[in-house]
């Protein structure tokens, strides 16, 4: 399939749907302005197509300063180090850095933006991944799966200096990604103008006053028939991010590998857990903690939250619900669900 293709279908399935009911109910008219952005669609529904440009504007800054591939991003020079080496960023990614510490350390390295040399032996990478096309090697070998893992751990391949802004490469080869983050970040960047949502590859903010979400079967997606599994409503600065084992995957043998994977083990994600759904005022964490649960499975995310709640300074309160690969759902938070969407 060709890439440009499979950017619409993305952008059909988009993990997490915004209820055309609610649109609808809204009388005053925002224009829907689409752009492609992290190599997936965004769209931002404003009263002033200006403001979708400053808001587009800001996002391809983030993009430019944290994309793996563009050179001379700061995560490219970062990925490009020797160790040792120290490379100054730009405060917006230093930002992003701490912010993925704290999810790192939170969910017991299960966020982990050093996976990245696992992402690309899975054959994951940024502009590398077809739709269900595994890596032209096939599955990779336990010693390759082994050899990237020692390249993994974020506390430990990289120290950061939020004074200095810089950042210093503890283990030769070790590489970021900041692929789980900036996302759910560059949609919560949209509360700068006025709008109605704001939607980048599934990661939403929301703009008016209330917002119902519709959360899709997980398995259905695939199928091309997805239909809303539970629904729910969120306020105005809303920030949602679902993460999903059903979007980037490839099927060998029966056995279904995706783009999240756990850094611990080295293999994709097996939690047992398909999507997660994330609803915080903080973009960046939603977007990182729904790829963590992911990892971790819902009840290890559950844990976490309580452990957020309790025993962590900073972290804004926040809902999670999960689906089950056998479609159970559970919902934890202040956040009431819908099964009838
Ligand atoms: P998507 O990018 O499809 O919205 P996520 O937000 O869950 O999904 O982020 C997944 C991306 O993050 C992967 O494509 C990969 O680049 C990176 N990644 C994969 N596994 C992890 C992990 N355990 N921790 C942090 N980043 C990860
Ligand atoms: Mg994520």
């Amino acid at each position: 399939m060709k890439r440009s293709t499979s950017l619409k279908l993305t952008a059909a399935l988009l993990a997490v749907f915004v209820l055309l009911t609610a649109l609808a109910a809204c009388n005053r008219t925002a224009k829907a302005e689409y752009f492609d952005i992290f190599g997936t669609s965004a769209y931002i529904e404003v009263y002033d197509a200006d403001d979708a440009k400053s808001v587009e504007a800001e996002m391809r800054r983030i993009e430019t300063l944290c994309s793996v591939n563009a050179e001379g991003s700061d995560i490219y020079r970062i990925n490009a180090a020797h160790a040792g080496e120290s490379v100054k960023v730009d405060t917006v990614t230093m930002y992003l850095l701490q912010k993925a510490m704290t999810v790192f350390e939170l969910t017991e390295g299960c966020y982990d933006p050093s996976v990245y040399p696992l992402v690309e032996l899975w054959g994951f990478a940024a502009g590398e991944f077809l739709p269900g096309t595994p890596p032209e090697g096939g599955i990779p070998s336990q010693d390759e799966i082994d050899a990237a893992l020692a390249l993994v751990g974020f506390d430990r391949a990289f120290s950061l200096d939020p004074n200095a802004l810089t950042v210093t490469k503890l283990i030769e080869g070790a590489k970021l990604d900041l692929g789980g983050i900036a996302k759910g970040y560059a949609a919560q960047l949209a509360l700068r103008v006025r709008f109605d949502i704001c939607n980048v590859g599934g990661n939403i903010s929301v703009g008016k006053e209330k917002a119902v979400i519709g959360v899709p079967a997980p398995r259905e997606t695939e199928t091309g028939s997805a239909s809303w599994l539970f629904s729910f409503s969120a306020d105005y600065g809303a920030c949602i991010s679902t993460s999903g084992d059903y979007e980037r995957y490839y099927i060998v043998d029966g056995v279904r590998y995706h783009h999240i994977i756990d850094p611990h083990t080295g293999y994709p994600a097996s939690s047992g857990t398909a999507s997660v759904t994330v609803v915080s005022k903080d973009g960046a964490f939603a977007d990182a903690f729904a790829t963590a649960a992911i990892v971790g499975g819902a009840d290890k995310a559950d844990d976490w939250r309580w452990l957020a709640n309790n025993r962590y300074e900073g972290i804004e309160d926040f809902a999670l619900m999960s689906v089950s690969d056998e479609n159970e759902v559970s919902a934890h938070g202040t956040i009431t669900i819908t099964y009838s969407v």
